[in-house]
């Protein structure tokens, strides 16, 4: 999982793009870079680490970022089973013709057989996809006429992605023909176009949301701020169902929907569905839980909601680490709990979802050691049964626990009374239009990409 930012016609582009990886820091913490444009040039700067760590002030970082474009990229922790790629960061840099270009991608290809057709993969100096994309780009320059040339190219790569490529003179964003991973536009008042992946990094720069980067379409913004938006395919939508329950943040509004009120609906249908009546309070696993543990309790008829376990917010997230033991270690590390004496007390516990089990097991052994006498366990989201290939990181199949375990066996795992799962049909209704244009292919193992291709 990745954040992007970019930056459009303001003197101080790179200092809004690292103020913009900042805010989406939460997405993101093994590697950041910044590209910026100045007319004449195309420079880059990055690194693996924390954004403050990569663009540490001791380092003349904006003095060697020179420019009024600039577009940024975040990557979220994952293990690397590959060290060269590990070590990449984005941007990444390119040649269009003879144009310098830099390119940073959200999302994932799971296939990438057909564009490895197409270029030299002896200048491959990793297996990542991102970097397949921009040596694809580099043979598209084909007619000479970009528009043409672009969009031709954008209609052979197949998968979700979010780009956002930068010249010596604009920046284009892109977003796939499914618009899987949101990318949204603002403005600032003194005129400067922001793109994001997320809006709470509009608000962070001041910039008042425009709406978002059409599925299926590229939008060209100039550093004189003139654009244009040219539509590649017919948009095709599944988005990321996931993204809303749990990666989206609470502040931001996403596919159009403010995402802190639409969790907090989730969470009083939950209770329509699931109530615990007789159950004392209602205890939201932070922070993603929190509008559902509100919403679930906001009746009183299942509890009243209050928060009892704390997040630690500098350390990354825990069902991407590689051992059990680490993992095991992170979570303790990650969560405090305030909740001391719940003697005879029923207890009801609301995640947005359930991984591993890792962190709802420690949650429910909490409970249990304060003296509850009933733990039940509610997740917003339907049972994670198959792996993401469309860039969000979970972990590997059989490391799902419900993909191995029913939900008798999952409730017994993580030892709590009961253990229910909102049913993703439910999760849809809520989401609002047409249940066909969300991606729910971790639930379900619906991999649309692999009908798109047979249809291709
Ligand atoms: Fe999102 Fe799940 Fe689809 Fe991945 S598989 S894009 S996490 S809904």
């Amino acid at each position: 999982m990745c954040g992007l930012i970019g930056i459009a016609g303001s003197p101080e582009a790179a200092a809004l793009a690292i103020e913009g990886l900042h805010t989406q820091q939460f997405r993101g913490l093994e590697s950041a870079g910044v590209a910026t444009g100045n007319g004449s040039d195309v420079h880059l700067r990055g690194g693996l680490g924390l954004v403050q760590d990569v663009f540490s002030q001791e380092v003349d970082v904006l003095g060697q970022l020179p420019g009024n474009l600039a577009i940024g990229h975040i990557r979220y922790s994952t293990v690397a089973k590959d060290a060269r790629n590990a070590r990449l960061y984005q941007p990444i840099r390119g040649l269009w013709g003879t144009e310098p270009f830099c390119l940073a991608h959200n999302g994932n290809l799971p296939d990438t057989t057909h564009l490895m057709s197409y270029i030299d993969q002896s200048r491959l100096t990793s297996s990542v996809d991102s970097e397949i994309i921009v040596r694809f780009f580099e043979g598209s320059n084909e007619t000479g006429i970009f528009e043409d040339d672009f969009a031709n190219a954008l209609h052979e790569i197949r998968g979700a992605f979010c780009f956002l490529l930068l010249f010596r003179d604009e920046i284009i964003a892109v977003r796939d023909p499914q618009g899987v991973h949101p990318l949204s536009i603002g403005k600032r008042e003194d005129g400067t176009f922001v793109v994001a992946s997320e809006t709470c990094a509009l608000e962070t720069l001041e910039a008042t949301w425009l709406g978002d980067v059409e599925p299926g379409t590229f939008v060209r913004i100039r550093a004189d701020g003139e654009t244009g938006v040219t539509r590649f395919a017919e948009a095709a939508p599944k988005q990321c169902i996931f993204q809303l329950v749990y990666f989206g943040h609470p502040a931001s509004i996403m596919y159009g929907t403010p995402i802190f009120e639409w969790r907090v609906k989730v969470g009083e249908a939950i209770e329509h569905m699931y109530p615990t009546h007789g159950a004392d309070i209602v205890v939201p696993v932070p922070d993603s839980a929190i509008p559902y543990g509100i919403g679930y309790g906001a009746g009183g008829r299942s509890g009243r909601y209050l928060p009892g376990i704390w997040r630690h917010h500098y350390t990354g997230r825990t069902f991407i680490l590689p051992t059990q033991n680490i993992r095991q270690a992170a979570v303790r590390r990650k969560f405090q709990s305030s909740i001391h004496d719940l003697q005879g007390k029923s207890v009801v516990l609301i995640d947005d979802s359930i991984v591993r089990g890792t962190t709802s097991h420690w949650v429910v052994d909490r409970v249990w050691k304060a003296g509850a006498r009933e733990v039940h366990m509610l997740s917003a989201y339907d049972a994670i049964r198959y792996s993401c290939v469309y860039g969000v990181d979970t972990p590997e199949k059989k490391n799902l626990i419900a993909a191995t375990k029913s939900v008798e066996e999952t409730c017994k795992f993580i030892g709590a009374t009961s253990l229910r799962y909102f049913p993703i049909e439910s999760l849809l209704r809520l989401a609002g239009g047409p249940p066909g244009q969300w991606c729910t292919a971790c639930t379900n193992g619906d991999y649309w990409h692999k009908a798109n291709r047979l249809a291709a």
